[in-house]
């Protein structure tokens, strides 16, 4: 699938700088475009044991790695993300996995697009590798960016149509992954980064402001990004107000569904339920946001009723 169709189906000029209220000019669907939910929870669902990476399920288990990304597909999605979140040479090394990385992704990105229909997207999934860059960790940016080469590699050998960075809580670390993406290959790269809510504002783990995340996304040219995780619905979407002010290019929205909370049996649910976050999308749209998905505590149902909201909004 060329990258053009992409950037056709998001809107290549959302257009809000400096002119809140104007919401620019929407890609082919004339609605914000539709990404998938969580998938390590939709894995556990179907037996993935505690303590076993994911990633090894793309060749012990695609089966159910595909059935995830039907059902995603099924309920709505435009795009879906690649079951290799932890698929970079380093993070899979805590399982001692590291030399099956480019195996690992490149079947991670097949399964998706096994199952793709016409006109839809697969976006390889990039996480980060657990691991800290120095000062505060060991690693060097040419250890990361080699570490992530080989995984983009693989995902867009394995027909990935862009690449989606996400869950960064160290924009050094993305960029990283940015870079080592483009270094690879021509596919769009996405990035989308994990903040905080703080009386001052939005700052990652590492005390990246939004505002500095869209100025470097914007310096590297990336033709989308945004924030995931971490954030409720409402909260994602001040996130996506504050970004907004920043930049015209399209933003991707992936909140959880809540905050996580422990219930009787010791298992983490989430705060949101499937109302209280389809409620926020629309404020989503309103705060700016052209993709849209969820992050962790969302499943497709959380999904086919965002696909419901967004067709409704349809201009
Ligand atoms: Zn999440």
């Amino acid at each position: 699938m060329p990258a053009a169709a992409l950037l056709d189906l998001i809107g290549r000029q959302p257009g809000c700088l400096g002119r809140p209220g104007r919401r620019g000019q929407p890609g082919r669907l004339g609605r914000p475009v539709l990404l998938d939910g969580a998938f390590g929870t939709e894995l556990m669902s179907r037996g993935l044991p505690q303590g076993h990476c994911p990633e090894l399920w793309n060749v012990e288990k695609p089966d159910a790695v595909r059935d995830i990304h039907r059902s995603y597909f099924e309920t709505g999605s435009d795009a879906v993300a690649t079951n290799s979140f932890g698929g970079s040479r380093i993070k899979l090394a805590a399982y001692g996995l590291g030399d099956r990385c480019a195996e690992l992704n490149a079947a991670a990105a097949a399964l998706a697009v096994a199952v793709r229909p016409a006109g839809r997207f697969v976006g390889g999934d990039i996480g980060p590798t657990g691991k800290f860059l120095k000062p505060q960790g060991e690693h060097t940016a040419a250890e990361f960016e080699e570490s992530f080469a080989v995984q983009a590699s693989a995902l867009v050998a394995g027909g990935a149509d862009f690449i989606l960075i996400e869950t960064m809580f160290d924009l050094r670390e993305a960029l990283c992954a940015a870079r080592a993406a483009r270094s690879v290959s021509d596919v769009p790269v996405f990035a989308t980064m994990t903040f905080n809510r703080t009386p001052r504002g939005f700052f990652t783990l590492m005390g990246d402001s939004a505002a500095q995340c869209v100025a470097a996304f914007e310096t590297l040219d990336l033709p989308a990004f945004g924030a995931n995780c971490t954030l409720t619905s409402s909260d994602l979407a001040e996130c996506i107000r504050e970004m907004r002010k920043h930049t015209a290019r399209p933003l991707i929205a992936q909140p959880n569904a809540g905050k996580p909370e422990l219930n009787r049996a010791a298992e983490v649910v989430y705060s949101q339920d499937i109302e209280a976050f389809v409620a926020d999308v629309p404020k989503l749209v309103e705060a700016g946001a052209n993709i849209i998905g969820g992050c962790c505590g969302t499943n497709p149902e959380y999904i086919r009723r965002a696909a419901a909201v967004l067709r409704a909004g349809k201009s």
